[in-house]
């Protein structure tokens, strides 16, 4: 298959478990830990992804009608930033790491080593479907695993761009196959080392209870609903472009994207105003003319999200939908109830009340939370849990590769990104080693009372190259 095919064929059902078999059986033979061959793998993928980047982005606009920049910066620019900080570290990641060894294991010495857990399983969603399945498998080759990848059939341009990608790599340990649930429910039915899930809750149930047919570790990165808070010490105006910029980047299809704004009354009807202002700046009088706003994945969530149009609260500007066009204008409701399935914009009057308000729901993948006063944003953040959070801003912190991307509970298990991916497509193995020319016998019976005596001090001791420090520390305790 070449790249610029866009043919999105399924994978036979019945070539699946093949699939994965020959995909295993390339990693049992070792191809993938050498260093040289994780290197050598970025490298290529890195050149493949430069050399279709315009082809990747015809198939995003084709998907999602993204504009070409925000393509670039949210997917294929990420991917290379990904390879990039890899390429940089990973044999300093990789490197095993000495830890220090207690006086009764002496002499002896103790290391971790991150090895590869073997062969992975990659699947991925369709709303940034090139950036959340090469990202993580990215991260599966530098921690030096097969991968078998998974696009979302959602989004078949891409889908079929990035397997054409993958296939030229023309590697037997990273594979794709391509599908929708019959596929993705055979490939589940294999076994795995780890399953790296992104998408939503009901199939990350499926997805666990795969997984424990073979007691398979997971990663599931899911979604939730994210709030933004916004307190009356919050620069309005800035805070509406930010919250614009985020919601509607890839047209709200976005998981960090904030779902719903906790506004302090007083700022209420301005900040409401400041966000109309906001969007027409970005996507001028009418967005759907503008190239820079993107479109719905498929006329059967247009259909969804204009339900919830319909659901509640009144339509502060936006509102417009064209089924045909998968055109869901850029849309702000106020007066919302905090269960209707819009949840858009919801009053407080106290920043103890925003914070009761976001613990009653599902621990969120993000946070937002708008203020001039560190004792508020310290309030929120002291308050509350999240995936992430991003102070005055938002989406930012998932785009720094030096934190952890991830949720907590419903909002998903596990991260990733840079140093967190290779991480999680890793397996921390402890190694104590000692030599065999000393073998105090001090452990071994017969046990006697002098022994014991020894070991009961040994216990307290520590290791030898700690001393300083510990001895430090105890010096400091007695001056305080
Ligand atoms: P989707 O429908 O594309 O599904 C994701 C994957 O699951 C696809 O590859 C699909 O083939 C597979 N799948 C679907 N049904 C299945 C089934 N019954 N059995 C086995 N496999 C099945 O994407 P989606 O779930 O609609 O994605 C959107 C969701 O993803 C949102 O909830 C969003 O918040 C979340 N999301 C999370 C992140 C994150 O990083 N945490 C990122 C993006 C999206």
């Amino acid at each position: 298959m070449t790249i610029t095919e866009h043919d999105p064929v399924s994978t036979p059902v019945g070539e699946v478990a093949g699939i994965v078999a020959g995909a295993r059986a390339a990693v049992a033979m070792g191809r993938t830990r050498p260093m040289a061959w994780r290197v050598a793998t970025l490298r290529r993928l890195r050149e493949l992804v430069v050399r279709h980047e315009s082809v990747i982005l015809d198939a995003l606009a084709a998907d999602l009608g993204k504009a070409r920049l925000e393509a670039f910066t949210t997917e294929v620019g990420f991917c290379l930033n990904e390879i990039d900080l890899a390429l940089d570290h990973v044999e300093s990641w990789a490197k095993p790491e000495r830890v220090a060894t207690p006086l009764t294991l002496q002499p002896g010495s103790s290391h971790v080593v991150r090895e590869p857990l073997g062969l992975v399983c990659v699947i991925a969603p369709w709303n940034y479907p090139f950036q959340l399945l090469l990202a993580p498998v990215i991260a599966a080759v530098s921690a030096g695993n097969g991968v078998v990848a998974k696009p979302s059939e959602l989004a078949p341009a891409t889908a079929a761009a990035v397997a054409a990608l993958l296939a030229d790599l023309d590697d037997p340990a990273v594979v794709t196959v391509l599908g929708g649930v019959s596929e993705t429910t055979e490939l589940l039915a294999q076994p795995f080392d780890h399953l790296f899930y992104t998408g939503n809750g009901r199939v990350a149930r499926v997805v666990m209870r795969a997984a424990a047919e073979h007691l398979t570790p997971v990663t599931l990165e899911l979604g939730g609903k994210s709030p933004a808070i916004v307190s009356r010490h919050a620069k309005l105006e800035v805070t509406a472009r930010r919250i614009a910029f985020g919601k509607f980047t890839n047209a709200g299809q976005t998981c960090v994207a904030p779902d719903y704004v906790l506004v302090e009354r007083p700022v209420h009807n301005e900040l409401v105003r400041l966000l109309g202002v906001a969007v027409q700046e970005m996507y001028g009088d009418d967005p759907r003319r503008s190239p820079d706003y993107g479109r719905i994945v498929s006329p059967h969530h247009v259909v969804r999200l204009s339900k919830m149009l319909d659901d509640g609260g009144l339509v502060a500007f936006g509102g417009i939908v064209d089924a045909e066009a998968r055109y869901v204008a850029p849309t702000v409701l106020t007066g919302v109830s905090l269960d209707s399935a819009a949840m858009a914009e919801e009053i407080f009057d106290s920043i103890d009340e925003a914070v009761a308000i976001v613990g009653r729901g599902d621990k969120p993948l993000a946070l937002y939370v708008f203020s001039e006063h560190d004792d508020e944003v310290d309030r929120v953040i002291g308050g509350t849990t999240s995936g992430g959070v991003t102070v005055n801003g938002t989406l930012f912190h998932v785009a720094n590769p030096n934190l952890p991307f991830g949720g907590v509970g419903p909002s998903g298990t596990g991260a990733y990104h840079g140093r967190y991916g290779f991480e999680t497509f890793s397996h921390r193995r402890a190694v104590y080693a000692r030599g065999t020319r000393l073998d105090p016998s001090l452990l071994y019976p017969p046990f006697t009372a002098a022994k014991e005596k020894l070991v009961r001090r040994g216990f307290s001791l520590p290791d030898p190259r700690q001393l300083p420090s510990r001895l430090l520390a105890r010096w400091r305790a007695r001056r305080a």
